[in-house]
């Protein structure tokens, strides 16, 4: 198949994407004052585990999981989270809050003696799990966004969760292709 490039994705003054559909989370607050946003973090998430294409993620961000519904979310119902972006199996690009709020993705983290990364970091969610490769159409979205963002802050670390935080964490996991960032 030839190569496809991706299509462009831009980030306006307010921090929001376009093209993008918008969900908003209120799982976000305001970054500390005067920081530089100046990396991305990239994440697998899959609810249930391992089953993509349904509501759980998007319900989860916006505090709506229904604990009934399946035993994990019975685990996890309670949780406050969200994450800038979250790109589905299709590729397409979903955003639940403002590049310029703090999301709530990395929790305990740190990275080259910096603690706190939700502080200075952007969190991109790819729908998945860490036993199953991503989809062709979810790196091109991924190579589109991490553009977008590099046009409008100054990134310096792509990084993934579990470089972050190391024994806690395992996404976006063995399948995830770094390569195919370089190449963007
Ligand atoms: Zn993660």
């Amino acid at each position: 198949m030839p190569q496809r490039l991706p299509s462009p994705i831009e980030i306006d003054a307010a921090g929001m994407a376009h093209p993008c559909q918008i969900i908003l989370s209120p799982n976000t607050d305001a970054r500390p004052e005067g920081t530089d946003i100046d990396m991305i973090v990239i994440h697998n998430i899959s609810l249930p585990p391992h089953q993509f294409g349904g509501q759980g993620i998007m319900q989860l961000f916006t505090n709506r999981l229904d604990p009934a519904e399946h035993p994990y979310y019975a685990e996890i119902a309670h949780l406050k989270v969200s994450s800038h972006f979250l790109i589905r199996r299709d590729g397409e690009l979903i955003q639940f809050a403002s590049c310029h709020q703090r999301a709530w993705h990395a929790g305990v983290s740190s990275w080259q003696g910096r603690e706190r990364c939700n502080d200075f970091s952007i969190g991109i969610e790819l729908e998945g799990c860490d036993e199953s490769a991503f989809n062709d159409a979810q790196y091109l979205t991924l190579q589109a966004l991490i553009q977008a963002l590099q046009q409008r802050y100054p990134i310096r670390h792509i990084v993934g969760h579990s470089d972050i935080a190391p024994g806690r964490k395992t996404d976006p996991g063995p399948f995830f292709d770094w390569q195919r960032l370089s190449s963007s």
